[in-house]
């Protein structure tokens, strides 16, 4: 019999790299333990690309920033602020990295995929994940595919986060097979700095991550055999205690994260650098 696929996105290969505990938590102990509160920063991200999402979503002819207070309303989430304070300092805050971020799209451009579900599967892995953006930008031989990534976390976002991140190299390899065409660059755009991180792959370079994502999933699988097969759960999924345990919504239910110092939910939102976690 051939092996089962590992069934996968990027949040969840990731999940497992950062702690293989909170992977644990998160997809295999059910009923899943109880999360922590909601982020103040997952909402204003997740405000941020709804309203770039229905940016799109509008006739080309009626993108226009004067459009961007109303999408931005309609996309708001409000969970995690300290008060009515803290959410209107971050409605304005928001509103004003889309003013800028839109005046430098090109006008009428219409992108390959908005909110894209790219799928693909290797010998190991069916992997499906959502682009924020699939750009088609003229290549030398023809138009070629760009994988572009909204950020609204932290700042110093530079070439080597680009070129590290396994979510982009698998959206470009998943891309280039969906749409059969070349999609080797990748971008995060950083909205609250306004900078583009950058990073061209290669055939070899998007391999190599196809191939760390493939020994990610065989430890995944082979950890939860191991469980099957009788073994303590604690120590196939073992805790990775460190600096990420504040912002872990499994905090109050891992034993390495309850001598963590808990985060307030709009923390991220009053230390826009440092090791806060990226909302987007
Ligand atoms: S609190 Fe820390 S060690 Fe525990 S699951 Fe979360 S990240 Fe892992």
């Amino acid at each position: 019999m051939p092996e089962r696929l590992f069934v996968c996105t990027p949040s969840k290969l990731g999940a497992y790299a950062d702690c293989p505990r909170r992977y644990r938590y998160s997809y295999v102990d059910r009923p899943a333990p109880p999360k922590g509160p909601p982020w103040a920063h997952n909402s204003l991200g997740a405000s941020v690309h709804n309203a770039l999402k229905n940016w799109y979503a509008l006739p080309a002819d009626r993108r226009r920033p004067e459009a961007l207070p109303t999408l931005l309303k309609g996309t708001w989430v409000r969970e995690g602020y300290r008060d009515d304070e803290q959410e209107r300092d971050a409605y304005r805050r928001a509103l004003a990295w889309l003013e800028s971020y839109v005046d430098t799209l090109e006008p009428g451009a219409d992108p390959v995929g908005v909110e894209r579900v790219v799928a693909v599967k290797t010998a190991v892995l069916a992997f499906n994940g959502r682009a924020d953006r699939i750009d088609a930008r003229p290549g030398p031989a023809g138009p070629e595919l760009v994988i572009v990534d909204y950020k609204t976390g932290r700042a110093g976002l530079d070439a080597d986060d680009a070129r590290g991140s396994q979510a982009l190299a698998l959206y470009a390899y998943a891309a280039e097979r969906v749409f059969r065409r070349p999609c080797r660059r990748v971008e995060l755009h950083h909205l609250p700095t306004g900078t583009v991180a950058a990073h061209e792959h290669t055939p070899e370079s998007l391999a190599r991550q196809v191939a760390r994502a493939e020994d990610t999933a065989r430890d995944i699988m082979a950890a939860e055999r191991a469980v099957a097969d009788g073994a303590d759960a604690d120590e196939a999924f073992p805790t990775t205690p460190g600096p990420r345990c504040g912002w872990c919504d499994y905090r109050r239910t891992c034993p390495a994260g309850a001598e963590a110092p808990g985060k307030e939910p709009w923390a991220a939102l009053e230390r826009p650098t440092g090791p806060a976690p990226d909302a987007g």
